[in-house]
């Protein structure tokens, strides 16, 4: 078999387009752009790639972005201050605290300090909650970015055996969520796991989020399984997996790559969680 490969690239790409006509409309509508605030706090060269991505993608979508930028022995008095002021701007509709923060900071704290209808990376303890129960609210970017993944090829999630490596707060526990809320059977895996590839092998959909290259290896999977790679690993300069996608990409039924897979689903969830949040909070007011 050789699988379908799952292009989030263009998936992205069809949401930014979706998520710039949005904000034009939010535009319209209330007089002033949805916008983006990135915190930054430190010098740490991975993070500011990221920041400086969001920001310029950002201005692709119409949405304003807002840079907060912090010194790396800011105190935990600054980094709160900034994300009091973020929660208190009108014009700023959703908030990020780019992880991770420096050692003397505590990241889970500053995170949960974001006002939860600001809350675009869906982290906060109220978030956590409102998905737990269900509910309406924002969700994390990257769980949602693979269920529009899975939707555009049309999984069938219903009753399907799901099984997600990785039990973040990030991902995989989201990620499981939200499987469950579409009636998966769900298995969350993690570093305890007895019999990992076995579990694995009963999987109709499965979706690795470790950070371990190439782990996922051609005996993980079921033959005809959708197979989602979350991890993001750096190897002798080359971005990889945690899927060895040469030997997975022949059992698999459809295979997302890496790069080009889950990871531009991400930043567009993002811009679309920024634009949702902005219509919530206009909504509300
Ligand atoms: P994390 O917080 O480090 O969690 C990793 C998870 O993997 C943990 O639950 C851990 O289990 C589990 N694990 C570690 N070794 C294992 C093993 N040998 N067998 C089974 N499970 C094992 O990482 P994360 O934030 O969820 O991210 C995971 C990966 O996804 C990273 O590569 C990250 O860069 C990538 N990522 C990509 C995107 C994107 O946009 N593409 C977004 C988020 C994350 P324990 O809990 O037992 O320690």
């Amino acid at each position: 078999m050789s699988a379908q490969l799952i292009d989030g690239k263009a998936v992205a790409a069809k949401l930014r387009e979706q998520v710039a006509l949005d904000a034009a409309a939010f535009a319209e509508q209330y007089g002033r752009p949805p916008g983006l605030a990135t915190i930054l706090i430190g010098d740490d060269p991975a993070s500011a790639v990221y920041v400086a991505s969001k920001q310029r993608s950002c201005a692709e979508a119409g949405i304003e972005g807002f840079s907060f930028n912090l010194p790396a022995d800011a105190t935990r008095e600054q980094a709160i201050a900034t994300i009091e002021e973020a929660n208190a701007n009108p014009d700023i509709s959703g908030i990020i605290c780019q992880l991770p923060v420096p050692d003397h900071l505590d990241g889970v704290e500053l995170t949960g300090l974001v006002d939860p209808l600001k809350d675009v990376d869906g982290l906060t303890t109220t978030s956590a909650g409102l998905l737990a129960l269900g509910r309406p609210g924002l969700r994390p970017c990257t769980p949602r970015g693979v269920m529009m993944l899975l939707d555009e090829v049309g999984v069938e999630l219903e009753g399907a055996e799901a099984v997600v490596i990785g039990r973040s707060n990030l991902f995989g526990k989201p990620m499981g969520q939200l499987l469950l809320e579409r009636s998966a059977t769900v298995t969350i895996c993690h570093s305890r796991t007895k019999d990992l590839a076995g579990t694995c092998a009963r999987a109709d959909v499965l979706i690795a989020a470790v950070g371990r290259a190439r782990m996922v290896e051609a005996n993980f999977v079921k033959p005809g399984a959708v197979v989602i790679d979350v991890g993001i690993n750096r190897v002798d300069d080359v971005l990889c997996g945690d899927v060895d996608f040469d030997a997975v990409s022949k059992v698999a039924s459809a295979i997302t790559p890496v790069p080009g897979g889950v990871g531009p689903m991400t930043i567009a969830c993002l811009l679309d969680n920024t634009v949702i949040a902005a219509r919530m909070a206009a909504e509300q007011a």
